[in-house]
């Protein structure tokens, strides 16, 4: 913290004008009466490292790393959680008061805390999960999943090298299906993830079949923007039960609030209203 006991904050990314963190931020400042402040901070690649040395001075707490900074802030911190390095990539630094970074990643535990507030009759050991996509995100899905005790978890990407190399670095209990085959592992599965960006506004929708869809089913979309998807509308109308990406977001703000600011906010409808203004 800087000499006038404010304590900063923010989001770090390119581009970074998308980015509802702030609202999120700034709504639980607000809430509990805190005196301090949460700023988007558009940041190059080749300027990462520096500015990452120079926010502790200026009175930073810490900040949240976006794309397509989340690996390179990983290798710039001074210490690195299990999940972070399981993950291999941070969304959260925090910085001590000599100015080390400490780099964590709690997209896993958002996912997990949004699907288990979300659907609170889901139990990990309830059958196999089928996750579409193999990028960033999925990589902290998947730990998550596994964390949570996911007996089987089914993954499947248009691009299947990439899948592959995710199982050989995460683990046994991830097998790799042909995206082709994605109607019928969803069908077999009661949890169902779209990792990918298929269905967020600008991109191609997610089109693989859903007819095998039905109440035993759990659905959760990353994509947040739209709030409602293609796949979470055709799994509610199938009568699955169906989570927002949006919840994700906000519960992977939780542990970096508390830590910088010192309180544990809670993700009610107040917040999410913020996120969306
Ligand atoms: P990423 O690393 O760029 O990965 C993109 C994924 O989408 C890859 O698996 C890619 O497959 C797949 N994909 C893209 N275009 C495709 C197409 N035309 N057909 C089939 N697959 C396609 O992105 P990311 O960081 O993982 O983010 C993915 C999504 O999750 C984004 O929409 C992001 O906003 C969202 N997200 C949400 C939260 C949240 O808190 N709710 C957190 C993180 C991310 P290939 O490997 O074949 O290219």
């Amino acid at each position: 913290m800087n000499e006038t006991g404010i304590p900063l904050a923010g989001v770090i990314g390119d581009p970074i004008a998308h980015s509802r963190s702030p609202q999120i931020h700034l709504h639980w400042l607000q809430k509990h009466g805190i005196r301090g402040c949460y700023v988007p901070m558009p940041v190059r690649s080749d300027d990462l490292a520096g500015v990452l040395r120079t926010l502790p001075r200026m009175g930073f707490v810490g900040v949240n790393v976006t794309i397509p900074h989340k690996e390179a802030a990983l290798a710039i911190a001074d210490q690195v959680s299990d999940r972070a390095a399981l993950i291999g990539a941070a969304n959260t630094l925090s910085f001590d008061i000599d100015g080390h970074i400490h780099a964590d990643n709690t997209d896993g535990y958002g996912f997990i805390e949004n699907l288990r507030s979300g659907a609170p009759g889901w139990r990990a050991d309830s059958g196999d999960a089928a996750v579409l996509g193999a990028g960033g995100a999925a990589r902290a899905v998947l730990a998550a999943l596994m964390d949570a005790g996911v007996p089987k978890i089914r993954l499947m990407n248009r691009t299947r090298a990439r899948a592959e190399t995710l199982r050989d670095e995460l683990g046994e209990r991830i097998e790799v299906e042909d995206w082709a085959e994605a109607g019928n592992v969803i069908e077999d599965s009661t949890l169902v993830v779209n990792t990918t960006s298929l269905g967020m506004t600008g991109h191609a929708p997610l089109r693989v079949p859903l007819d095998g869809l039905g109440p035993d089913h759990v659905v959760t979309d990353l994509v947040y923007a739209p709030l409602r998807t293609r796949l979470l509308d055709e799994a509610e109308e199938a009568g699955a039960t169906v989570v927002d990406g949006l919840g994700m977001l906000l519960h992977q703000a939780v542990p970096a609030f508390e830590r910088w600011f010192g309180i544990r906010p809670e993700v009610d409808e107040a917040v999410r209203r913020a996120a969306l203004a």
